[in-house]
């Protein structure tokens, strides 16, 4: 197709001269009040929690790191007895803390009100589900983990640090403003079943 003018009218150009409104400037920056609602600012208490960003180690190609304790015959890593460097993922890794907004999915079979009242067709298993809100520099990668923390009454991690709950990324979205710019990322996770040794790593 040669012609793309029914895709892209002229209305949508970024051409001052057709745009209806050229003394708007961007009022909002999104990134900037996203970042302000989850880690606070002057007079604003943030929204967001302490989550810990489990990285995965990747090589110049992009692909994981395996980790020592991997099989080499089954590519898998013992998670029963997990070995004390990937403490069972099979892959190296680093962690930071970061802040970022949840928002826990009613997951039926999980600790919701309403699930009280729902009654499950016999085998039917799911997991806890969250979505998480991240600001736009961490970049969250798909192959990452998010490990939930014990917090105090405050909301500060315990010390030392207690991970109660590890989430496997099964979407991650860039959320982009119209300029194309990362204001925020969307994640959502699922809580990864514990080993049969009930070990979180
Ligand atoms: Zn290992």
């Amino acid at each position: 197709m040669s012609d793309w003018s029914d895709l892209f009218p002229l209305n949508y150009s970024r051409d001052n001269s057709l745009d209806p409104f050229p003394n708007i400037v961007d009022l909002v920056d999104l990134r900037r009040e996203f970042n302000n609602l989850v880690l606070g600012s002057n007079g604003e208490t943030p929204i967001g929690k302490p989550y810990i960003l489990r990285r995965m180690r990747r090589d110049s190609e992009g692909s994981l790191v395996p980790c020592i304790c991997v099989h080499p015959l089954t590519k898998e890593a013992d998670r029963d007895y997990p070995c004390s460097i990937c403490l069972g993922s099979g892959n190296l890794w680093d962690e930071e803390l970061i802040h970022l907004y949840e928002v826990v999915a009613s997951a039926p079979g999980g600790s919701n009100s309403s699930d009280n009242f729902h009654k499950m067709n016999v085998g039917t298993a799911s997991l806890p589900a969250s979505r998480f809100f991240l600001p736009y520099n961490l970049h969250p990668k798909r192959d990452d983990r998010l490990v939930e923390l014990e917090l105090d009454l405050d909301g500060n991690p315990t010390i030392p640090y207690i991970r109660i709950a590890i989430y496997e990324l099964m979407l991650v979205r860039a959320m982009r403003s119209d300029s194309g710019k990362v204001d925020f990322w969307v994640c959502s996770g699922q809580k990864m079943g514990p080993s049969t040794k009930g070990y979180v790593g």
